[in-house]
Parts: structure tokens; C-alpha cells; sequence
């Protein structure tokens, strides 16, 4: 590392990883990036985890798409069988008019045959013009992205309880907590330097209660860890709540002031006694007792939430008790107060505000309203278009199997690793008739494409992005796409150009002024303003640099009021039996991302975690005769992958924890596709699952 002499130029911008959106100085010399370094943003006062801080040479790999592509005529049956290095006997290079030809020819005129999977890796810009070519050029709304596979279920919570899908306070209000509950969310892995300020609370004397039904890091700095049996989220809540009831710990003033539906919430909790629910959830009844007389307490107390407690089919249920229990204590408006889920993905915030979802245009404005609709075509100069919500990521998987859909456009997403139950997935994509993919590599999904349109990573484009905080930060290019890869807003514009769609954007900027027009979050937020400052929304001056704390004054709900949503314990889908025994949870792990296109390309995550593993108790591993290191075979109703297998005592002796970045033992051959009926998402933290010794391990 040297001083800034030694690099051509240094470019602000944003991490490509995770949504916590940590501003970052990129050092590039010779055209490349050598150096990342975190600075002050909003988010992360300078600090960087080991993605953004070592993440980047992905960027320069010898796998980067450098020109369009076609499927030669030659080409062996769809399927996942192109070897990214040398693709050559599958697809032939194409110049950019070839390929977008090709690309449109096999869209337009196809309205309800077409499909969009969009990126939250994608700027809001591009977002937003993902959902408009959908909408705009097929008239319907079968558009969609992978917070389907993510926070659906708290979004869908969030609006239906309190009147908007985002966080009400940022992560950084910790700092003026005195009680914050993080569930179902391992930050020191999947939010590093959000976790740093979790740590700091605890070293000023806040109290942190962890509920996760795998041990982990941030265990050591809990007051109370509650590792809770899988799937019991609902027993344990609406425990906690009970006490809270039973022993007048609520906010009774904050209740009448700002909520509905309270009398019912109080009648439901009545059958959930610490006593009875301890034996779902497997935590004792005293320790649910201290921790509903902790957060009760509290001055400011938060709640953070991830994955584990939204990928369920009762993922909704998870988290309106979550709600529930931050309104009953008053815990939502104030500094230090609030509810937050952790965002995954760089811009899954951003996408899902910009209308990258089904059921809502940008803004969360419902699609079936006919006044928001023509709000939008009056901007976009264009026809009307179906009232009728969307298909879902897995449900347009289904659609394609049914034989509805028969084209689709995938700009960044890779179904055929990130869906559950994969096949299925791989199965649809095989079965299109046209398959546009949008994307830096030859992912998995691009595998089974038709046409081929290389594209930009982040540190080569322009546009803004909006992190698990309603913040909203510019990004900038910091050195130029290979060969002939283009930014995707311009690859989407001319798409849409061929397609017969009037559009005639030159720059991000024009389409983020365009979004501005119908959504009311982005006012006093220009594109000028972010090129000097990071934004939180809602700002309600133009030099107000946001609201931290939201709701202080009542909801965005019919009468300003919050919602109390009772939840029963519902058991998960795929419940253990004497043929699948065991409980199988996929996730994340620190050192890579998501389906592993970028990360396991990044020299140093890869050299730091290069093997597909999972993790298992110490005596599971002795009952199968199994060494740390050696092989398991791990098998579910879907499939079957064998995998090395770790020694992790945090995992509980009935589970296994599986890492989904690794194509070569693929989690989601594994995992369920039920579905939450409310977020429509899958039930990825709970499968039945065998696990053997690997034949010849
Ligand atoms: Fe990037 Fe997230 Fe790590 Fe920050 S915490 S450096 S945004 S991966």
C-alpha cells in the first residue's frame, strides 16, 4: 500500500457487497483498482470489513463477458455446461447491434410471454428502468428481484403494520439505545461493520439480547443469548410478549396514542405462556421472563432482524410479532428506538423503492390503484397496464414450467443458483424459448442463455444506490468496463429502443430526475446534492440531511396509526421425520457473496475460504465417524450434494449449516420452495435434511 502518489486516480463511491453501503475510496493505477480504503460516510465512519476492504479484483478477472454473445447454432442442449473460460463452444462473440437485435427480437410483441428478474447489485437508476421497460413494453408487472428471496416477508410486515417496507431508525441509533434485540441476523458475518457499533453499545453498557437458533460471534458481547429450537420464532415472541402483558410492562399511553388493534393482540397473547411455549421454543421460561422485562424497560430500545427470521413460511408472522412488540413498548419514533430490518444486498433497499417488485410501483404505490398507474404513464408518455399484481421470483419460475412464459430478461440475478430447489429453476430456464442475460460473468443463468450482454460492476458505473438506512449515495465510476462492456442503464435504454419503447436517456441523472417526479421520498434529494453528500430519506428541507428517526409523530396508515397483526405458531414445511432426521439452515459466511459470482472470483476471499463446506456439533460429527474435514452426504427431498463438513459447536447437534455461495455442492439442490403466503418467500432456513458419511470419505 503507498501514499496517493502512487496511484493514477481515487474515485468515492460505494461498496458493491452488502447493504449496510460503506463509502469507499477506490486507488486505481494502470487501469486497475489496487487499493480500497474506507471513508467517512454516513454508514461506516471510515471502517470496511474484509469484502469491501479486499473484495475488488473480481473486477479484473479473466472471466469478465468483454462482448456480446450468441448462442451458436451448434451448441450443445441448454444446461448448466458452459465452462466460463471457455465458453467458445456454445456462444460466438456478436457486435452490440447483432446482439441487441437478437436480444429484442425475441421480446418484443410478447406482453404476457416475457418475464424480468432485475438486480438490487444494480443502481436505483437502473432499477428503476428494469421495472418501467416491463411495465411499459408488456404491459403487465411479472417483474421482480432477489429481495423475493430475502426481506419480502418484512416488507410485506412493515407495510400491512406500519405503513412503509423500509427501516424506522438507522443502525447507527444504537448509539443512543440502552436495549437492542438482534434476531435471526449474524452482523459480524453479514453486516461486519454495522456488528462494530453493535459492539460499541455493549462496551457502553448496553444491553444486547442475540436470539438465533446458531450460536455466533456476537454471542459474546449478549446479555442474554437465546438460542431458540428452529422455526420457534412466533412461540418464543408472542412469549415474550405475553410477559410483557401479563406483568404491565407496556406502553399503555404510546398504545392509545399511536396504534390499532390492541385489545385483540392482548386477548391472542393470553394462551402463550412462558411455561407452554418454552417447550416449542426450547428456551426456559425464566429467561424469556428477564428478557421481556429487559426490553420493556428500556429508555430506547432497538429490534434488528435478518434472514433467519424472514425466510419462513412464517416469515411475515417472525416479523409482525417483532412489530408488535416494538409498538407495545412504545420502542418506535424515538432517538435510540426502532425497527430495522438488516438489508442484504448493496442496493435491495434501492431496487425494491424504485418499483422492482410485482405489486408495487416505485414508492411501494400499489399497482392496482388506477390513479398511481396513470401517475406513471402520464411520465412515462405511455399506455396503461395490467392492474393486476405480479408474478413473484418463484412463481415465474413456475409460470415458465406451466408454459406461460416462454422469454425472459435477467439483468444481474442468478436463478440457477439462488433459487430454492435449484433444478426447478435450472429446469425453466432450459425450457425459455429466449433467455436474455444481463451480467459481468457467465453465471450459472447464463448458462442457459440465448443472448449475452456484458455488463458493468459497480466500480465502473455512475448512479445512486440506498443502503439498510433509507441513505442514498452516489456511485462513481473509478475505471472503465473491458472490451465492449457497457453501464447496464445504457444496454437497458437501447434495449428498450429496439423494443419500440420511446426512450431517450443519454445519463443516469435524467432517469433519476425522471423518479423523482412520483416518488415523494426522493424530495429534496438531486442528483447535484448527493454529489456531495449522502442523503437520508425522507429529507425534509434541501439542506436537511435526513431523518434518522422516523414515525415520532404517528404512522403512514389509515388515522396515523400502527397496527398490532397477531401471529400463531405455524409449524415449518418440511418438518424432520426418520427418513430426513435433521434440520438443514442455509446462509452466508463472511468471506463471500451471495452465488459466490463475484466473491469466489476476488483473490483473497477466495483464498481465504476456497473450499464448499458446511458446518456441524462436534457429536454429530462422532456419531457419523466423521473427522473435521472430511466428506458428508447431505440429503432432502429435492436432491442430494455431498460437501466437507466443519466441527462447529454452534451449530446444535439436529443441524447443519449450509453456505450457498458454492456451485460445485449447490445449497439450493437442497432447500424447499414453500413460500410464505404473504412475502411469497421461500423457506430457506429450514429443511428436513439426511446427513451420511460420504462414500470413500
Ligand atoms: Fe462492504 Fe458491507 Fe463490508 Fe461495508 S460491511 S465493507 S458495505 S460488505
Amino acid at each position: 500500500v503507498g501514499d496517493s502518489k502512487d496511484f493514477d486516480s481515487e474515485t468515492e463511491s460505494v461498496c458493491a457487497f452488502c447493504g449496510v453501503g460503506c463509502q469507499i475510496s477506490i486507488k486505481v493505477k494502470d487501469g486497475k483498482v489496487k487499493y480500497v480504503e474506507g471513508i467517512n460516510g454516513p454508514a461506516n465512519e471510515g471502517r470496511l470489513c474484509v469484502k469491501g476492504r479486499f473484495g475488488y479484483d473480481y473486477i479484473h478477472h479473466n472471466h469478465r463477458l468483454t462482448k456480446p454473445l450468441i448462442r451458436r447454432d451448434d451448441a450443445p442442449a441448454k444446461g448448466l455446461n458452459v465452462d466460463p473460460g471457455n465458453w467458445q463452444t456454445h456462444f460466438r462473440e456478436a457486435t452490440w447491434d447483432e446482439a441487441l437485435d437478437a436480444a429484442a427480437n425475441g421480446l418484443k410483441g410478447r406482453g404476457r410471454e416475457v418475464a424480468g428478474f432485475g438486480s438490487a447489485k444494480c443502481t436505483n437508476e437502473e432499477a428503476y428502468l428494469f421495472q418501467k421497460f416491463i411495465r411499459e413494453g408488456f404491459k403487465h408487472n411479472n417483474v421482480d428481484h432477489c429481495t423475493r428471496l430475502c426481506h419480502a416477508s418484512s416488507v410485506s410486515a412493515l407495510i400491512e403494520n406500519v405503513g412503509s417496507g423500509a427501516v424506522t431508525a438507522t443502525f447507527n441509533e444504537i448509539e443512543n439505545a440502552d436495549v437492542a434485540i438482534v434476531i435471526g441476523a449474524n452482523p459480524i458475518e453479514n453486516h461486519p461493520v454495522a456488528a462494530t457499533y453493535f459492539k460499541q453499545f455493549t462496551k457502553r453498557g448496553g444491553k444486547l439480547i442475540v436470539m438465533d437458533p446458531r450460536g455466533q460471534a456476537l454471542k459474546r458481547f449478549a446479555t442474554h443469548m437465546l438460542q431458540f429450537r428452529p422455526g420457534a420464532d412466533v412461540s418464543m415472541l408472542n412469549a415474550i410478549m405475553h410477559v410483557i402483558v401479563e406483568e404491565g410492562l407496556y406502553d399503555q399511553q404510546y398504545i392509545d396514542a399511536y396504534t390499532e388493534n390492541w385489545d385483540a393482540e392482548k386477548e391472542h397473547l393470553k394462551n402463550f405462556t412462558p411455561e407452554k411455549m418454552s417447550e416449542i421454543c426450547g428456551i426456559d421460561a425464566e429467561t424469556l421472563r428477564a428478557v421481556a422485562r429487559d426490553f420493556a424497560g428500556a429508555k430506547a430500545g432497538m429490534i434488528f432482524w435478518g434472514m433467519g427470521v424472514s425466510q419462513h413460511i412464517h416469515g411475515t408472522d417472525n416479523s409482525r410479532c417483532l412489530i408488535s412488540l416494538a409498538l407495545m413498548t412504545g420502542q418506535v419514533g424515538r432517538p435510540g428506538s426502532g425497527l430495522h430490518p438488516l438489508r442484504g444486498q448493496n442496493n435491495v433497499q434501492g431496487a425494491s423503492d424504485a418499483g422492482l417488485v410485482p405489486m408495487f410501483l416505485p414508492d411501494y404505490q400499489s399497482v392496482m390503484d388506477d390513479g398511481v398507474r396513470s401517475a406513471f404513464t402520464e411520465v412515462w408518455g405511455s399506455d396503461d397496464f395490467s392492474a393486476e399484481k405480479g408474478l413473484t421470483v418463484t412463481e415465474i419460475m413456475d409460470d415458465v414450467h406451466a408454459g406461460n412464459i416462454k422469454a425472459m430478461y435477467v439483468l444481474g440475478e442468478n436463478p440457477a443458483m439462488s433459487d430454492p430447489d435449484v433444478e426447478h429453476a435450472r429446469d425453466a430456464l432450459a425450457k425459455l424459448d429466449h433467455l436474455v442475460v444481463q451480467d459481468i460473468f457467465i453465471t450459472e443463468t447464463a448458462n442457459y442463455a440465448d443472448v449475452i450482454l456484458p455488463a458493468s460492476a459497480l466500480y465502473e458505473k455512475s448512479g445512486t444506490v440506498s443502503n439498510t438506512n433509507r441513505q442514498v449515495q452516489r456511485v462513481r465510476p473509478a475505471v472503465t468496463p473491458p472490451g465492449d462492456a457497457r453501464e447496464d442503464w445504457w444496454i437497458e435504454v437501447e434495449l428498450a429502443k429496439r423494443c419500440g419503447l420511446p426512450w431517450t436517456y443519454t445519463d443516469p441523472s435524467e432517469v433519476f430526475a425522471e423518479m423523482k417526479v412520483n416518488m415523494r421520498s426522493l424530495d429534496n434529494i438531486t442528483w447535484d446534492r448527493l454529489a456531495t453528500e449522502a442523503v437520508t430519506y425522507p429529507s425534509l428541507t434541501p439542506t436537511d440531511p435526513g431523518q434518522a428517526v422516523v414515525f415520532g409523530d404517528g404512522f403512514p396508515r389509515p388515522e396515523g396509526r400502527a397496527r398490532f397483526t397477531p401471529a400463531n405458531v405455524i409449524a415449518p414445511d418440511d418438518t424432520p421425520d426418520a427418513d430426513y432426521p435433521m434440520i438443514l439452515t442455509t446462509g452466508r459466511q463472511l468471506e463471500h457473496w451471495h452465488t459466490g459470482s463475484m466473491t469466489r472470483r476476488a483473490s483473497v476471499l477466495d483464498g481465504l475460504e476456497p473450499e464448499a463446506n458446511c458446518s456441524l456439533h462436534p457429536s454429530t460429527l462422532r456419531k457419523l465417524g466423521v473427522e473435521p474435514g472430511g466428506h458428508v452426504r447431505l440429503t432432502t427431498k429435492r436432491g442430494s450434494i455431498e460437501i466437507m463438513a466443519r466441527m462447529d459447536r454452534a451449530v446444535a447437534p439436529d443441524m447443519v449449516f449450509l453456505p450457498f455461495a458454492f456451485v460445485e455442492a449447490a445449497a439450493n439442490i437442497l432447500t424447499n420452495p414453500a413460500i410464505d403466503p404473504y412475502g411469497k418467500i421461500p423457506e430457506f432456513k429450514f429443511s428436513a435434511v439426511k446427513v451420511e458419511k460420504a462414500e470413500g470419505a
